[in-house]
């Protein structure tokens, strides 16, 4: 069985903590700095915390956020933490910025508020209990018809599959617990690749 290559977006915040979960997987990863990088093969595609805004701008100066919709609207199973819940999302309540626009979620970002928004909890993923770390976080207020929660936490989505796409609000990567990871690598991934 040939070894799976995951895409992580390496532009800004909490990439490497993803590449270790994909290591403990057994799973091949390489880092998306650029947008050569972006026509390396892939199987799947992360993209992690940290701050929306920032990678929103770093992806549209190196150019590369047309053709990241576009991968992902081909096809390409991708997983969004936090930060990436925002970039996949296709409104944010409050925020005039949009970036890859492919989910049909609105999210609104800092919902637990901007300082004191970091909080642990245990929750449950798709019926799993799994530990929660959230940073200054966002939640789901709506999503479409096609979008499957998989979690909800003080009557909030915080985690969502349409299709080929995940995001979750929390940080899986810093709890170190793989329930989300392996959920992404063999029901999206390498179902996606039968
Ligand atoms: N507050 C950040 C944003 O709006 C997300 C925080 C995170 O990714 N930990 O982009």
């Amino acid at each position: 069985m040939t070894v799976l290559q995951i895409g992580v977006l390496a532009l800004q915040g909490a990439f490497v903590e993803h590449e270790r979960m994909l290591d403990r997987l057994g799973a091949g990863h390489f880092q998306i700095r650029c947008l050569k990088d972006l026509s390396v093969p892939m199987d799947g595609l992360v993209l992690p915390g940290g701050e929306s805004t920032a990678i929103g701008k770093l992806m549209d100066s190196l150019g590369m956020t047309a053709l990241l919709k576009e991968k992902i609207m081909r096809g390409l199973p991708v997983f969004g933490t936090c930060a990436g819940m925002i970039l996949l999302a296709g409104e944010i309540e409050n925020d005039a910025k949009r970036h890859l626009q492919v989910m049909d979620i609105t999210v609104r970002r800092n919902a637990y508020g901007r300082q004191l928004g970091s909080f642990f909890t245990q929750g449950e993923f798709a019926g799993k209990p799994v530990p929660m770390v959230f940073i200054r976080a966002p939640y789901i207020v709506e999503a479409g018809r096609s979008v499957e929660v998989l979690s909800v936490v003080e009557g909030h989505a915080v985690a969502a599959r349409e299709k080929n796409m995940l995001a979750c609000s929390f940080h899986p990567e810093l709890s170190g617990d793989l329930t989300v990871h392996s959920y992404f690598l063999e029901e999206m991934v390498k179902k996606g690749r039968l």
